[in-house]
């Protein structure tokens, strides 16, 4: 059973709309993908009817974009209520500080003699709820200024570049708490991809763990061999979920083809039954997987 937990659509900052993504998931030859886009859960109803057309499991996942100690956190919340307020209000704040900071951004490289407007963004972004830094590069793209998303995000719109604009990400212990009400289970994104284990040791994951993280995501492109085996072994000593995916963006990012990582079937059937405990838990209408 090939199991894939981490994929983007157009819904974020992937390239393929969502029944593309899930034909492209079942064409890969996995069995099991989540969608997991950036703070919302708008691809879900089109991802769900492609994956029964194409007979595929689907779990029904979020990418929220919250901070912990300054550091930003990507923390991956599968089967929540979606329609659980705290949880709506959350996302919907994410959302506005990132469509705020566009504006400043644009600024920024226009200072920098890259001249692009908002409708150039649009323009390559389509129908995402989520414009973001990815849709700003695409447009520095389109415009002939730079070759592809990588050079864009290391040369200019990566923290510490010259275009770069904090924005709002909602804080990691009152997201871990709203995902528990909503009935969900949180892991942790890639949590040595951008920076060193930090607040992300195994201390640190000891403590989020007593506030409601069931998972970490070990197996993942921004993780060296020696890295996952860390990861994997702290995630065994504390009894954390250890899952692996692709992290897919369609052609919006290389080397993250689907299925490149893919999760165990026996930690994939423990964050189930987490899940399942979550939902019973909390008394919320929880998704779930949809299983062919
Ligand atoms: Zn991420
Ligand atoms: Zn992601």
């Amino acid at each position: 059973m090939r199991i894939d937990l981490h994929t983007h659509s157009r819904a974020s900052d992937g390239t393929q709309t969502p029944a593309e993504l899930i034909r492209a998931a079942h064409a890969a030859g996995l069995d099991v993908v989540a969608i997991t886009d950036h703070d919302t859960t708008e691809g879900w109803a089109e991802a769900a009817k492609a994956a029964e057309e194409v007979g595929i499991a689907l779990v029904r996942g979020i990418e929220i974009s919250t901070k912990l100690d300054g550091l930003s956190v990507h923390l991956l919340a599968y089967l929540p209520d979606p329609t659980y307020t705290p949880l709506l209000e959350g996302l919907q704040k994410v959302l506005d500080g990132r469509n705020a900071r566009l504006p400043a951004i644009l600024a920024k490289l226009r200072e920098l003699g890259f001249d692009l407007d908002v409708e150039d963004v649009r323009r390559v972004a389509g129908e995402t709820a989520a414009i973001g830094r990815p849709h700003v590069a695409d447009a520095l793209i389109a415009k002939g200024f730079l070759r592809d998303r990588d050079q864009a995000f290391s040369e200019l719109l990566s923290a510490g570049r010259p275009a770069y604009v904090q924005r709002y990400a909602a804080p990691l212990n009152e997201m871990l708490r709203i995902v528990a009400e909503a009935g969900g289970v949180s892991v942790v994104a890639h949590p040595w991809g951008r920076h060193d284990p930090g607040p992300m040791g195994e201390e640190g994951l000891a403590r989020l763990q007593e506030i409601g993280l069931s998972g970490v995501e070990v197996d993942h492109q921004d993780h060296d061999s020696q890295a996952r085996d860390e990861l994997r072994g702290i995630a065994s000593n504390l009894g954390l979920v250890a899952t692996g995916s692709s992290d897919h963006h369609g052609a919006g990012k290389s080397g993250h083809d689907l299925g490149c990582n893919t999760t165990d079937p026996d930690e994939y059937a423990r964050l189930l039954e987490l899940a399942a405990a979550a939902a019973a838990r909390s008394e919320r209408r929880t998704p779930e997987v949809l299983v062919p």
